[in-house]
């Protein structure tokens, strides 16, 4: 599943070749959309919001992606081999200059104005860790109503903030000692607060690239314990753990020792976990 960062990488990758660009040609596999309707018309405007990617064209319409485990755009310039094969391709869209192809989406829209105003989904997607400005404020407010939910659920939960995937999920509890199994409850608002500004700060550093990372020592190791499981942890030596979360069963990998529950300040209400404090 990529990750916020992921999403706003693409969107900055296609920006120069596709804005202002009419489609010469558009085409796809398997019939997700009806992508001939899209030639002739211009890309106004490219949009990441979260895991959503949003080609807005000149007639108001909007294409709407997600990229799901397995979903991916490329570009190619004209003669060049394509990594995948043709099969794959939910959407091509050919310029006088480029192909820009879709592969195996999870979601493939092309939106009316209307049908992109009153979309149920995008309408209820939180605010976004990398957009440009962003009152954290707010999302600390949504958490709130999502006190009953372990932390490593909630900072998922793409209708309270958009960008946090299964990686970041992980380090970032990593880094703040955040026992993912704990609830919002737990945590008071500058703590919340504290954890979104490091997601902030982490997502744009990698957004220049070329590989994610959030540890910045010199022993090459790029995550701390993302993908890790059954290794030391490389601030105690304790093996880091995996575990299944959540109704979809999303994996966490985190550290037991540095993690632990009794090395923070807990709440003095010892119902809180059976609280529901909507
Ligand atoms: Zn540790």
């Amino acid at each position: 599943m990529p990750e916020g960062d992921t999403i706003h990488r693409t969107a900055n990758a296609l920006r120069p070749w596709l804005i202002g660009e009419m489609v010469r040609s558009a085409w796809g596999w398997d019939d997700w959309i009806d992508a001939p309707s899209i030639a002739g018309h211009v890309v106004s405007a490219i949009e990441a919001r979260g895991k959503h990617l949003l080609l807005h064209l000149d007639d108001g319409r909007t294409v709407h992606g997600h990229s799901g485990m397995t979903g991916s755009w490329h570009i190619y310039p004209h003669g060049e081999s394509w990594q995948k094969p043709r099969r794959r391709a939910a959407l091509v869209l050919e310029t006088n200059l480029l192909s820009v192809v879709f592969f195996n989406p999870k979601t493939l829209e092309l939106l009316t104005s209307a049908q992109f105003r009153r979309h149920d989904y995008l309408a209820r997607l939180g605010p976004d860790l990398l957009a440009e400005t962003i009152d954290l404020n707010s999302v600390v407010a949504r958490f709130r109503n999502a006190n009953h939910k372990p932390i490593g659920e909630a900072v998922m939960d793409q209708t309270l903030c958009c960008g946090i995937g299964n990686i970041y999920k992980s380090e970032l509890l990593f880094l703040k000692n955040i026992d993912p199994f704990s609830s919002v409850a737990d945590f008071d608002d500058d703590a919340l607060l504290d954890l979104f500004e490091l997601a902030r700060d982490l997502m744009q550093y990698n957004l220049q690239g070329p590989k994610r990372t959030t540890r910045f020592e010199g022993d090459g190791g790029k995550l701390w314990v993302y993908g890790r499981s059954g290794q030391p942890c490389f601030l105690c030596g304790t093996e880091v753990h995996i575990s299944r979360q959540g109704d979809l069963g999303r994996t966490t990998y985190w550290c037991p020792q540095c993690q632990d529950r009794a090395e923070r300040q807990v709440p003095t209400n010892p119902n809180y976990r059976d609280s529901n404090f909507t």
